[in-house]
């Protein structure tokens, strides 16, 4: 007799803590013995994101701690299965795809527990009340919440399986909303939080640049100054108005910079790996730049408890039209063979903050992904913000105004109003023939330090190395400048470098 079938209670576990949670309950309540644990991994496949990954990890804890085994609901062939609701209506769900196929997958699991077991399943899931997002017990980017509200599941179970099968949310159901269950799972259970369900921090790199103060701007509008960071990485060469810049976007914005600091300049690099950086090789940027990043972002989550997410001012060279942008977005526009170099670029800073970091570092790319191609960050920052832009920015513009220069008129007339990027006061030793012909005509002073220092490091380790590379062998800043004295400077004005920006100018 069917109504006389004993029950199995299941515990559906999301991979975050309010389910981890939910089954723990489950277990006191009915006992190890008439309890079973699953797992829907709803990521496993189709995350884009590294935040998911360690979500398996974090329930196979909790299934050892509860101290039965997991079953997981994974069945990769099936992950494209076909969805038939017994009723059409599609409004009966919003559920996301990817939770019906693995709930689907599920209730093959359960018509084989009354199939083959006559065991009656119940189920029990963590769905989290409004309450508990609200009082912040839970992340408002907690996997539960993506797995689906209550009556979305609770119509699922009704309509789907061939009979309606039981639902609880005990979350939901209970008096206490201000039950803090990730304090119970990191200070009692003494399990660490899956990343989804840390507490996040938006970090927005802060380079000097336009794309990166709009950036940092739309960040701390999407999440509140109390969750955000402006970062920056000072190498010490930096160009005075690009620190100005960035201390008047931090006051508009209402966030003050947080700043970090090697203590090394280039320079000092160079001497310490007695290399001279050039095109090819910048250890100044890894030493100054991307190691202090990588310092920085991992005592957030050592120290802090906290998961950065970093937001970077890329912006694609060419104006793609987006009309399809909300589509487009899922396959994501930020790939390794984009015919666009700055968006190759914004794919290998995804690819590195994905493996260098000790777990994988989310990055995001609004230019790139999500906001309007055609959006004007330096007209907003200037016009709207009221904020004058760096000056190496527009550098040209003014030697032209300022000292009716004909070089820099002609440089205004070809559309080239400053240096294409802002870091290192216009040394970066990753620059090209055109960005150092630009930099000598624009601001010779800045040409002569640089090469009074690549004169200092040949001097010091007597090797004849450059900056620059002409026929695959040396050729300093010293003979460029002879050279552009003797035959004119226009030759390499003109012609665009093959190289690009470092990383550093988005860091
Ligand atoms: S901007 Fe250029 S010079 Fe400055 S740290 Fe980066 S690679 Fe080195």
């Amino acid at each position: 007799m069917e109504d006389e079938r004993q029950s199995v209670h299941i515990a559906v576990l999301a991979g975050g803590v309010a389910s981890a949670y939910v089954a723990c309950e489950t277990v006191k309540k009915y006992g190890k013995e008439n309890t079973r644990l699953i797992f829907i991994d709803t990521f496993s496949k189709s995350a884009e994101g590294p935040v998911y990954e360690a979500n398996s990890r974090f329930m196979k804890d909790v299934a050892e701690y509860i101290g039965l085994p997991l079953i997981e609901i994974n069945d990769a062939e099936n992950d494209s299965i076909n969805i038939e609701f017994s009723n059409e209506d599609e409004s009966n769900s919003a559920l996301r795809y990817e939770v019906e196929v693995k709930l689907k997958q599920l209730l093959a699991y359960l018509e084989e527990v009354r199939e083959n077991e006559k065991l009656e399943p119940i189920l029990y899931f963590g769905s989290v009340p409004e309450e508990m997002y609200r009082n912040k017990k839970i992340c408002l980017e907690s996997i539960e919440k993506d797995f689906g509200n209550v009556s979305d599941l609770q119509l699922f179970f009704e309509v789907a399986p061939s009979k309606a099968i039981e639902t609880h949310y005990p979350l939901v159901e209970a008096k206490n909303k201000d039950l803090d269950v990730k304090d119970i799972i990191q200070n009692e259970w003494r399990i660490e939080l899956p990343r989804s369900e840390r507490k996040r921090v938006y970090i927005a790199m802060f380079s000097g640049g336009a794309g990166s103060a709009y950036v940092a701007y739309y960040m701390v509008q999407a999440f509140g100054k109390e969750n955000c960071k402006l970062f920056f990485t000072n190498t010490l060469w930096e160009d005075e108005d690009n620190l100005r810049f960035m201390d008047e976007v931090a006051e508009y914005i209402g966030l003050e910079i947080t700043e970090i600091l090697d203590g090394r300049t280039p320079e000092e690099v160079f001497y310490d790996y007695k290399f001279l950086g050039n095109s090819r090789l910048a250890k100044c940027s890894e030493e100054l730049k991307v190691r202090q990043t990588l310092i920085f972002l991992e005592e957030l989550r050592d120290n802090e408890k906290l998961e950065p997410v970093l937001y970077f001012g890329i912006a694609p060279h060419e104006k793609h039209r987006r009309d399809d942008s909300h589509v487009r977005r899922k396959s994501s526009l930020v790939r390794e063979d984009s015919p666009d170099a700055n968006i190759r670029k914004a794919a290998g800073i995804r690819s590195f903050y994905e493996h260098f970091p000790i777990e994988p570092i989310e990055s995001r790319f609004p230019l790139v992904e999500t906001l309007r191609a055609d959006l004007d960050a330096k007209g907003i920052i200037q016009f709207e913000w009221g904020i004058k832009l760096p000056r190496m920015y527009t550098a040209a513009v003014e030697k032209a105004e300022k000292e009716n220069d004909p070089i820099a008129k002609k440089l205004v007339k070809k559309g080239i109003n400053g240096f294409s990027h802002a870091n290192c006061g216009g040394r970066c030793v990753r620059g090209g023939f055109q960005h150092y012909a630009t930099l000598y005509s624009i601001w010779p002073d800045q040409y002569k330090e640089q090469e009074e220092m690549e004169e200092r490091f040949r001097k010091h380790f007597e090797k004849n190395v450059s900056i620059l590379k002409k026929n695959g062998g040396a050729y300093t800043l010293k003979q460029f400048r002879e050279e552009m004295e003797r035959d004119g400077v226009e030759k390499y004005l003109f012609t665009p470098d093959e190289t690009i920006p470092c990383v550093c100018s988005f860091s």
